[in-house]
């Protein structure tokens, strides 16, 4: 393997996806799946044995991207419901933070702790 690039987080989520679609294949006989399961195995073995490193890391990243991406909303919802109570949360317009504050009834002034800018909300529902 000296000189190929090996397995990475994209490598391992190309073979959980493998995993997943041939269970899928067995238990729906669907033969469109087996071009994605062949697709999808050309990939995996290409990037592995592949000796471009540098793009096979820019494709690491961007897949990473993505990743965190598709998690980080997961998170924020997850987050969302549990505080839905006690906190707001709210999108700083100057810098597009995501800001979570207590819900007071309301209007009020919030400082952005990321970029210092202020800004004014309204907080329809919730303690005064
Ligand atoms: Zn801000």
């Amino acid at each position: 393997m000296y000189g190929r690039y090996g397995n990475d987080q994209l490598g391992n989520a190309l073979l959980i996806l493998y995993l997943v679609l041939a269970v899928l294949h067995l238990l729906t006989r669907w033969h469109i799946l087996s071009v994605f399961l062949l697709a999808d195995a050309v990939w995996m073995l290409f990037r592995c044995f592949s000796r471009n490193i540098p793009a096979r890391r820019r494709e690491n990243e961007a897949f990473l991207r993505i990743w965190r991406k598709i998690t980080g909303f997961f998170t924020l919802t997850y987050n969302r419901l549990r505080d839905c109570r006690t906190h707001v949360y709210h999108k700083c317009p100057h810098c597009r933070a995501t800001l979570r504050l207590p819900r007071r009834r309301g209007e009020h002034t919030v400082r952005c702790p990321r970029c210092g800018d202020s800004f004014s909300m309204k907080v329809h529902f919730g303690k005064e």
